[in-house]
Protein backbone atom coordinates (compact mmCIF):
# COMPACT_ATOMS: atom_id res chain seq x y z
CA UNK A 1 0.00 0.00 0.00
CA UNK A 2 1.11 3.45 -1.30
CA UNK A 3 0.21 6.13 1.76
CA UNK A 4 -0.61 9.50 -0.01
CA UNK A 5 -2.86 11.08 2.68
CA UNK A 6 -0.28 12.90 4.60
CA UNK A 7 -2.22 16.16 5.06
CA UNK A 8 -4.68 13.90 7.27
CA UNK A 9 -1.75 12.49 9.49
CA UNK A 10 1.84 11.28 8.89
CA UNK A 11 3.37 8.20 9.15
CA UNK A 12 5.52 8.96 13.16
CA UNK A 13 9.49 8.68 12.32
CA UNK A 14 10.95 5.51 13.82
CA UNK A 15 12.93 7.83 15.83
CA UNK A 16 9.86 9.53 17.21
CA UNK A 17 8.09 5.97 18.07
CA UNK A 18 11.60 4.86 19.98
CA UNK A 19 11.71 7.58 22.37
CA UNK A 20 8.22 7.61 23.36
CA UNK A 21 8.33 3.74 23.94
CA UNK A 22 11.41 4.70 25.90
CA UNK A 23 10.17 7.16 28.33
CA UNK A 24 6.82 6.21 28.55
CA UNK A 25 9.02 3.16 30.48
CA UNK A 26 11.41 5.39 32.03
CA UNK A 27 10.01 8.66 32.45
CA UNK A 28 6.21 8.50 32.81
CA UNK A 29 6.33 9.99 36.48
CA UNK A 30 4.00 12.95 36.46
CA UNK A 31 5.48 16.34 35.85
CA UNK A 32 4.16 18.02 38.64
CA UNK A 33 5.13 15.82 41.40
CA UNK A 34 8.48 17.16 43.49
CA UNK A 35 10.71 13.63 43.34
CA UNK A 36 13.89 13.85 41.50
CA UNK A 37 12.16 11.70 38.63
CA UNK A 38 9.48 13.95 38.62
CA UNK A 39 11.70 16.94 37.81
CA UNK A 40 13.56 14.99 34.74
CA UNK A 41 9.82 14.57 33.77
CA UNK A 42 9.51 18.46 33.87
CA UNK A 43 12.76 19.01 32.17
CA UNK A 44 11.58 17.19 29.44
CA UNK A 45 9.02 19.37 28.48
CA UNK A 46 10.59 22.53 29.03
CA UNK A 47 13.10 20.90 26.74
CA UNK A 48 10.11 20.38 24.16
CA UNK A 49 8.95 23.76 24.60
CA UNK A 50 12.25 24.98 24.11
CA UNK A 51 12.99 23.59 20.88
CA UNK A 52 9.30 24.55 19.48
CA UNK A 53 10.21 28.10 20.68
CA UNK A 54 13.00 28.09 18.84
CA UNK A 55 11.78 27.06 15.49
CA UNK A 56 8.96 29.77 15.76
CA UNK A 57 11.51 32.57 16.51
CA UNK A 58 10.11 32.95 20.08
CA UNK A 59 10.15 31.58 23.52
CA UNK A 60 8.85 28.70 25.35
CA UNK A 61 6.52 31.28 27.97
CA UNK A 62 4.64 32.08 25.16
CA UNK A 63 3.79 28.73 24.79
CA UNK A 64 1.40 26.06 25.73
CA UNK A 65 1.13 22.32 24.86
CA UNK A 66 -2.57 21.49 23.95
CA UNK A 67 -3.90 17.74 23.56
CA UNK A 68 -4.31 18.34 19.68
CA UNK A 69 -4.65 21.64 17.46
CA UNK A 70 -8.30 21.22 17.67
CA UNK A 71 -8.27 21.54 21.25
CA UNK A 72 -5.97 24.84 20.54
CA UNK A 73 -8.44 26.69 18.06
CA UNK A 74 -11.15 25.99 20.51
CA UNK A 75 -9.68 27.27 23.63
CA UNK A 76 -7.77 30.77 21.83
CA UNK A 77 -11.23 31.73 19.68
CA UNK A 78 -13.11 30.69 22.85
CA UNK A 79 -10.61 33.01 24.79
CA UNK A 80 -11.06 36.21 22.76
CA UNK A 81 -14.97 36.12 22.78
CA UNK A 82 -16.38 38.95 24.81
CA UNK A 83 -19.73 40.26 26.10
CA UNK A 84 -19.65 42.93 23.91
CA UNK A 85 -22.92 42.58 21.33
CA UNK A 86 -20.77 45.28 19.14
CA UNK A 87 -17.82 42.68 19.15
CA UNK A 88 -16.80 41.44 15.46
CA UNK A 89 -15.19 38.52 14.25
CA UNK A 90 -13.96 37.51 11.22
CA UNK A 91 -12.97 34.02 9.82
CA UNK A 92 -12.12 32.74 6.41
CA UNK A 93 -14.27 30.40 4.44
CA UNK A 94 -10.94 28.11 3.75
CA UNK A 95 -10.44 27.69 7.61
CA UNK A 96 -10.07 23.97 9.15
CA UNK A 97 -13.36 22.58 10.92
CA UNK A 98 -12.26 23.04 13.82
CA UNK A 99 -11.91 26.78 13.68
CA UNK A 100 -14.71 27.36 11.54
CA UNK A 101 -17.44 25.55 13.31
CA UNK A 102 -16.49 27.74 16.47
CA UNK A 103 -17.34 30.53 14.42
CA UNK A 104 -20.94 28.91 13.31
CA UNK A 105 -20.75 28.42 16.81
CA UNK A 106 -20.75 32.35 17.79
CA UNK A 107 -23.11 32.83 15.12
CA UNK A 108 -25.30 30.79 16.35
CA UNK A 109 -25.54 32.47 19.67
CA UNK A 110 -26.20 36.31 18.39
CA UNK A 111 -22.66 37.31 17.63
CA UNK A 112 -21.54 39.13 14.76
CA UNK A 113 -19.33 36.96 12.87
CA UNK A 114 -18.22 37.57 8.94
CA UNK A 115 -16.82 34.43 6.81
CA UNK A 116 -14.64 36.09 4.16
CA UNK A 117 -14.79 34.05 0.88
CA UNK A 118 -11.35 32.66 -0.83
CA UNK A 119 -10.10 33.54 -4.66
CA UNK A 120 -10.12 31.01 -7.30
CA UNK A 121 -6.43 30.36 -6.13
CA UNK A 122 -7.69 29.40 -2.61
CA UNK A 123 -6.31 31.94 -0.80
CA UNK A 124 -8.70 34.21 1.00
CA UNK A 125 -10.04 37.40 -0.80
CA UNK A 126 -8.19 39.83 0.39
CA UNK A 127 -10.29 43.02 -0.36
CA UNK A 128 -12.84 41.68 1.33
CA UNK A 129 -11.26 40.56 4.55
CA UNK A 130 -9.83 44.56 4.54
CA UNK A 131 -13.58 45.57 3.95
CA UNK A 132 -14.69 43.25 7.00
CA UNK A 133 -12.33 44.87 9.66
CA UNK A 134 -13.82 47.63 11.21
CA UNK A 135 -13.27 49.51 15.34
CA UNK A 136 -15.35 46.54 16.29
CA UNK A 137 -13.21 43.78 14.69
CA UNK A 138 -12.10 41.98 18.05
CA UNK A 139 -10.58 38.60 16.48
CA UNK A 140 -9.37 37.54 12.97
CA UNK A 141 -8.66 33.80 12.29
CA UNK A 142 -6.91 32.96 8.99
CA UNK A 143 -5.37 29.63 7.83
CA UNK A 144 -1.88 29.59 7.18
CA UNK A 145 -2.08 26.84 4.47
CA UNK A 146 -5.00 25.25 3.42
CA UNK A 147 -5.16 21.67 4.52
CA UNK A 148 -7.73 21.20 1.17
CA UNK A 149 -5.77 22.68 -1.55
CA UNK A 150 -2.13 23.72 0.52
CA UNK A 151 -2.48 27.20 -0.64
CA UNK A 152 -0.47 29.57 0.87
CA UNK A 153 -2.36 32.69 2.61
CA UNK A 154 0.57 35.43 3.18
CA UNK A 155 -0.19 36.20 6.73
CA UNK A 156 2.86 38.16 7.82
CA UNK A 157 1.28 40.74 5.43
CA UNK A 158 -1.73 40.13 6.07
CA UNK A 159 -1.23 40.84 9.81
CA UNK A 160 0.21 44.49 9.03
CA UNK A 161 -2.90 45.16 6.45
CA UNK A 162 -5.58 44.25 9.41
CA UNK A 163 -3.50 45.90 12.13
CA UNK A 164 -3.50 48.61 9.57
CA UNK A 165 -7.19 49.50 9.77
CA UNK A 166 -7.34 48.81 14.11
CA UNK A 167 -4.08 48.45 15.54
CA UNK A 168 -6.48 46.35 18.55
CA UNK A 169 -7.70 43.30 16.45
CA UNK A 170 -6.31 39.95 17.79
CA UNK A 171 -4.84 37.67 14.97
CA UNK A 172 -4.86 34.33 15.03
CA UNK A 173 -3.47 31.90 12.55
CA UNK A 174 -3.74 27.93 12.26
CA UNK A 175 -0.58 26.85 11.19
CA UNK A 176 -1.19 23.08 11.46
CA UNK A 177 0.10 22.83 7.55
CA UNK A 178 2.53 25.08 7.63
CA UNK A 179 4.47 23.75 10.05
CA UNK A 180 7.75 22.55 8.59
CA UNK A 181 6.56 22.97 5.09
CA UNK A 182 7.12 27.11 5.11
CA UNK A 183 9.24 29.13 7.88
CA UNK A 184 7.37 30.64 10.62
CA UNK A 185 8.86 33.32 12.37
CA UNK A 186 6.24 34.70 14.77
CA UNK A 187 8.01 37.36 16.08
CA UNK A 188 8.77 38.68 12.81
CA UNK A 189 5.01 38.02 11.52
CA UNK A 190 3.74 39.92 14.56
CA UNK A 191 0.88 37.63 14.61
CA UNK A 192 -0.67 37.12 17.87
CA UNK A 193 -1.53 33.59 18.32
CA UNK A 194 -1.09 30.35 16.33
CA UNK A 195 -1.67 26.73 16.16
CA UNK A 196 0.24 23.66 15.29
CA UNK A 197 0.24 20.09 15.58
CA UNK A 198 2.79 17.07 15.88
CA UNK A 199 1.21 14.33 14.03
CA UNK A 200 1.04 17.19 10.61
CA UNK A 201 5.17 16.51 10.77
CA UNK A 202 5.44 12.84 11.62
CA UNK A 203 4.71 13.31 15.61
CA UNK A 204 2.68 11.04 17.36
CA UNK A 205 -1.02 12.41 17.98
CA UNK A 206 -2.19 14.02 20.61
CA UNK A 207 -0.46 16.75 20.81
CA UNK A 208 -0.72 20.20 19.88
CA UNK A 209 0.65 23.65 20.77
CA UNK A 210 -0.78 27.07 20.69
CA UNK A 211 1.83 30.19 20.57
CA UNK A 212 0.19 33.54 22.65
CA UNK A 213 2.29 36.96 22.23
CA UNK A 214 0.07 38.02 25.15
CA UNK A 215 -0.57 35.20 27.02
CA UNK A 216 -2.85 37.49 29.79
CA UNK A 217 -5.10 37.66 26.67
CA UNK A 218 -5.41 33.49 27.20
CA UNK A 219 -8.32 31.61 29.35
CA UNK A 220 -8.05 27.91 30.22
CA UNK A 221 -10.38 25.60 28.33
CA UNK A 222 -9.94 22.56 30.51
CA UNK A 223 -9.57 24.52 34.46
CA UNK A 224 -8.22 21.55 37.16
CA UNK A 225 -4.71 21.11 38.51
CA UNK A 226 -3.49 24.62 36.52
CA UNK A 227 -1.17 22.81 34.82
CA UNK A 228 0.40 25.03 31.34
CA UNK A 229 0.82 28.24 33.76
CA UNK A 230 -3.07 27.84 34.70
CA UNK A 231 -4.18 27.85 30.97
CA UNK A 232 -4.59 24.12 29.97
CA UNK A 233 -4.91 21.97 33.31
CA UNK A 234 -4.50 17.59 32.89
CA UNK A 235 -1.39 16.34 33.40
CA UNK A 236 1.18 16.47 30.61
CA UNK A 237 1.21 14.04 28.34
CA UNK A 238 4.89 13.10 28.30
CA UNK A 239 6.13 10.87 25.76
CA UNK A 240 3.78 12.51 23.24
CA UNK A 241 5.84 15.73 24.04
CA UNK A 242 8.89 13.97 23.69
CA UNK A 243 7.94 12.73 20.56
CA UNK A 244 6.81 15.81 19.41
CA UNK A 245 10.57 17.44 20.05
CA UNK A 246 11.91 14.65 18.16
CA UNK A 247 9.86 15.35 14.97
CA UNK A 248 10.68 19.06 15.32
CA UNK A 249 14.46 18.20 15.58
CA UNK A 250 14.19 16.78 12.15
CA UNK A 251 12.33 19.60 10.64
CA UNK A 252 14.29 20.44 7.62
CA UNK A 253 12.70 23.16 5.24
CA UNK A 254 15.36 22.60 2.46
CA UNK A 255 13.37 19.10 1.82
CA UNK A 256 10.34 20.86 0.46
CA UNK A 257 12.64 20.66 -2.82
CA UNK A 258 12.30 16.56 -2.97
CA UNK A 259 8.96 16.93 -2.30
CA UNK A 260 7.85 19.50 -5.62
CA UNK A 261 9.86 17.12 -7.70
CA UNK A 262 7.02 14.23 -6.70
CA UNK A 263 4.32 16.58 -6.96
CA UNK A 264 5.91 18.11 -10.17
CA UNK A 265 5.66 14.38 -11.76
CA UNK A 266 2.44 13.54 -10.88
CA UNK A 267 1.07 17.21 -11.85
CA UNK A 268 2.65 16.47 -15.21
CA UNK A 269 1.51 12.94 -15.98
CA UNK A 270 -1.93 13.74 -15.00
CA UNK A 271 -2.60 16.65 -17.32
CA UNK A 272 -0.51 15.03 -20.28
CA UNK A 273 -2.04 11.43 -19.73
CA UNK A 274 -5.68 12.88 -18.30
CA UNK A 275 -5.53 16.42 -19.76
CA UNK A 276 -9.38 17.69 -19.96
CA UNK A 277 -10.41 14.74 -17.69
CA UNK A 278 -8.73 16.56 -14.47
CA UNK A 279 -8.81 19.85 -12.86
CA UNK A 280 -6.06 20.72 -10.91
CA UNK A 281 -6.96 22.98 -7.86
CA UNK A 282 -3.22 23.28 -6.47
CA UNK A 283 -1.48 25.90 -8.11
CA UNK A 284 2.17 26.39 -8.47
CA UNK A 285 1.97 28.51 -5.80
CA UNK A 286 0.90 26.15 -3.18
CA UNK A 287 2.71 23.76 -0.87
CA UNK A 288 4.53 21.42 -2.75
CA UNK A 289 3.35 18.47 -0.62
CA UNK A 290 -0.58 19.07 -1.11
CA UNK A 291 -2.42 18.07 -4.61
CA UNK A 292 -5.62 18.91 -4.98
CA UNK A 293 -7.23 17.72 -7.67
CA UNK A 294 -10.69 17.31 -9.33
CA UNK A 295 -11.88 14.13 -11.52
CA UNK A 296 -14.34 15.15 -13.69
CA UNK A 297 -17.34 13.02 -14.12
CA UNK A 298 -16.63 10.66 -11.35
CA UNK A 299 -17.65 11.05 -7.51
CA UNK A 300 -14.33 11.29 -6.02
CA UNK A 301 -15.41 9.12 -2.84
CA UNK A 302 -16.29 5.75 -5.24
CA UNK A 303 -12.82 6.50 -6.43
CA UNK A 304 -10.79 6.99 -3.39
CA UNK A 305 -12.35 3.59 -2.19
CA UNK A 306 -11.56 1.99 -6.12
CA UNK A 307 -7.72 3.63 -5.22
CA UNK A 308 -7.71 2.15 -1.75
CA UNK A 309 -8.32 -1.28 -3.52
CA UNK A 310 -6.07 -1.27 -5.98
CA UNK A 311 -3.05 -0.44 -3.15
CA UNK A 312 -3.14 3.98 -3.36
CA UNK A 313 -4.50 5.37 -0.13
CA UNK A 314 -5.52 9.06 -1.27
CA UNK A 315 -7.43 11.47 0.49
CA UNK A 316 -10.84 13.70 0.62
CA UNK A 317 -9.97 16.78 2.13
CA UNK A 318 -10.22 17.29 5.85
CA UNK A 319 -11.03 13.68 7.68
CA UNK A 320 -13.12 15.18 10.19
CA UNK A 321 -15.58 16.47 7.21
CA UNK A 322 -14.60 14.23 4.49
CA UNK A 323 -18.35 12.11 4.86
CA UNK A 324 -20.37 14.90 4.50
CA UNK A 325 -21.20 16.08 0.86
CA UNK A 326 -19.87 18.84 -0.70
CA UNK A 327 -16.99 20.92 0.10
CA UNK A 328 -17.07 24.32 1.79
CA UNK A 329 -13.33 25.02 0.31
CA UNK A 330 -13.45 23.95 -3.02
CA UNK A 331 -17.09 25.84 -3.34
CA UNK A 332 -15.44 28.78 -2.03
CA UNK A 333 -12.90 29.05 -4.24
CA UNK A 334 -15.73 28.93 -6.99
CA UNK A 335 -15.88 25.44 -8.08
CA UNK A 336 -19.20 24.41 -8.59
CA UNK A 337 -20.78 21.39 -6.59
CA UNK A 338 -20.70 18.84 -9.75
CA UNK A 339 -16.37 19.14 -9.78
CA UNK A 340 -16.19 19.38 -5.92
CA UNK A 341 -17.83 16.01 -6.16
CA UNK A 342 -14.68 14.45 -8.12
CA UNK A 343 -11.88 15.99 -6.13
CA UNK A 344 -9.71 13.98 -4.50
CA UNK A 345 -6.63 15.04 -1.98
CA UNK A 346 -3.11 13.90 -3.09
CA UNK A 347 -0.79 14.56 0.15
CA UNK A 348 3.15 13.86 0.33
CA UNK A 349 5.52 13.64 2.93
CA UNK A 350 9.52 13.43 3.52
CA UNK A 351 8.44 9.44 4.19
CA UNK A 352 7.54 9.09 0.71
CA UNK A 353 10.29 7.76 -2.22
CA UNK A 354 10.17 8.81 -5.93
CA UNK A 355 9.45 5.18 -6.90
CA UNK A 356 6.03 4.99 -4.81
CA UNK A 357 5.45 7.85 -6.30
CA UNK A 358 5.94 6.87 -9.92
CA UNK A 359 3.94 3.83 -8.94
CA UNK A 360 1.04 5.31 -7.34
CA UNK A 361 0.57 7.72 -10.69
CA UNK A 362 0.40 4.83 -12.56
CA UNK A 363 -2.14 3.65 -10.75
CA UNK A 364 -3.77 6.37 -10.76
CA UNK A 365 -4.40 7.11 -14.28
CA UNK A 366 -4.67 3.75 -15.07
CA UNK A 367 -8.13 3.24 -12.63
CA UNK A 368 -9.27 6.22 -13.36
CA UNK A 369 -9.28 5.77 -17.20
CA UNK A 370 -11.06 2.15 -16.07
CA UNK A 371 -13.79 3.41 -13.93
CA UNK A 372 -14.39 6.19 -17.40
CA UNK A 373 -14.66 3.35 -19.32
CA UNK A 374 -17.14 1.31 -17.01
CA UNK A 375 -19.19 4.16 -16.54
CA UNK A 376 -19.18 4.81 -20.51
CA UNK A 377 -20.38 1.64 -21.23
N1 LIG B 1 -6.11 22.63 11.47
C1 LIG B 1 -5.76 22.11 10.28
C2 LIG B 1 -5.42 23.02 9.15
C3 LIG B 1 -5.71 20.73 10.12
O1 LIG B 1 -5.35 20.21 8.93
C4 LIG B 1 -6.03 19.90 11.22
C5 LIG B 1 -6.03 18.43 11.06
O2 LIG B 1 -6.67 17.88 10.20
C6 LIG B 1 -6.39 20.50 12.42
C7 LIG B 1 -6.43 21.87 12.52
C8 LIG B 1 -6.74 19.69 13.63
O3 LIG B 1 -5.59 19.10 14.15
P1 LIG B 1 -5.69 18.00 15.31
O4 LIG B 1 -5.93 16.70 14.62
O5 LIG B 1 -4.36 18.06 16.01
O6 LIG B 1 -6.80 18.40 16.20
Amino acid sequence: MIYLDNAGTTKPLEVVSDKMAKIQQENFYNASATYDMARKSRDIINRAKDSLAKKLGTISSNIIFTSCATEANNQIINALVDSNKNSEYIFSEGEHPSVYNVGLQLKNKGKIVKFIPLNKDGKINEEKLLESVTENTKFVSIICVSNETGAINDIPRLVKLIKAKNKNVFVHSDCVQAFSKIDINVRKWDIDAITISAHKINGPKGIGALYVKNLNKLKPLLVGGGQENNLRSGTENIEAIAGFEVAINDIDLSYQSNILEMKQYIVNELTTKLKDDVILVSDDNCVPNIISVIFKNLKGEVFQHFLDQNGVMVGRGSACSSKKAGNRVLESMGYDKNEVIGNIRISLNKLNTMNEIVDATKIIIEKFLELKQRMSL
